[in-house]
């Protein structure tokens, strides 16, 4: 009886979400660290954090449907849906779906989430053929790790974003996509202004920046290929660039940020507002300096 009375209440309060469906999880030696469940929070303003523990992915939540910024692993896209739940907004009032790289660890729930949602998905030219592809593209620094470890879900009907700054639009959100070419060919930067009343900044999901590649590929065997990337690296740099968040949390440190906020006064100053990017863009260039010098050798 008690049995049958707790099986009534909990099928009483069952949400009324939607059903998700996920792709295969993808297997690979840091995925089930990188997987691991994260707290959704609010950012600023309209912009909400809905990743997992060690992938970013960003929720901005607008007057006319939502901006969803990249999708983590194939198993973390049933953790962003429920991420967004969460917070009290809906992922079928997703419109937008953009992505920082298509490497399988930002765009292996983009499938699914855009399944769940029907949203209009977007990416630079190399990055929506990646997407479409389900795999790197043959010129990805990456590519040489083969299909078996780099693919994903591909992607159908993504939108080429075909001029850099070009502002994409749903309802009251406006994102401008920064070509950032470098870690793939195809990455993006993304940067928008998140307001709380009359206070606006100015927030930038900055790509993965890092110079890693499969074996046996130079990032200097195209000499344009590092003034592309050196450009990259100081684009971001100069970016207006109030708050700053990663592909990988870890990256701007996310979890500091976090604690600091937990334990701080009103009249402390938000953690998250370090102006960070030229910090980032600091480390990648000397990460990549390093890179081209081994490359020399
Ligand atoms: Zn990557």
């Amino acid at each position: 009886m008690t049995v049958l009375l707790v099986l009534l209440l909990s099928f009483a309060q069952a949400p009324q979400a939607p059903r998700f469906f996920s792709d295969p999880p993808h297997k690979c030696d840091s995925c089930d660290e990188w997987n691991k469940p994260r707290e959704p929070f609010k950012v600023f303003g309209n912009t909400y954090f809905v990743g997992t523990d060690g992938l970013s992915a960003i929720l901005i939540a607008g007057n006319e449907g939502h901006v969803l910024l990249d999708g983590g692993l194939e198993q973390s896209a049933a953790l962003i849906d429920a991420n967004i739940r969460k917070l009290g907004f809906k992922t079928q009032d997703v419109r937008l779906i953009v992505n920082s790289h298509a490497h399988y660890d930002h765009a292996g729930g983009i499938a699914a989430l855009q399944r769940a949602s029907r949203a209009r998905v977007a990416a630079s030219r190399s990055g929506a053929s990646a997407l479409q592809r389900g795999e790197n593209t043959t010129d990805d620094p990456q590519y040489g790790f083969g299909k078996e470890f780099n693919g994903f879900p591909p992607v159908e009907n993504v939108e080429v974003i075909t001029s850099d700054e070009q502002p994409l639009s749903v309802g009251n959100i406006e994102i401008t996509a920064i070509f950032t070419p470098g870690h793939t060919p195809g990455s993006t930067t993304w940067t928008w202004k998140a307001c709380e009343g009359l206070k606006c900044l100015n927030i930038v999901y900055a790509d993965s920046i890092s110079a890693v590649s499969a074996p046996g590929f130079r990032f200097t065997a195209v000499p344009d290929r590092v003034d592309l990337f050196r450009r990259s690296i100081t684009r971001l740099a100069e970016l207006p660039c109030d708050i700053v968040i990663s592909t990988h949390p870890s990256a701007t440190n996310l979890d500091a940020k976090i604690k600091q906020r937990a334990a701080m006064q009103p009249s402390d100053p938000d953690p998250f507002v370090d102006h960070g990017c030229k910090v980032l863009a600091a480390a990648a260039m000397k990460g990549l300096e390093a890179r081209i010098a081994e490359e020399k050798q």
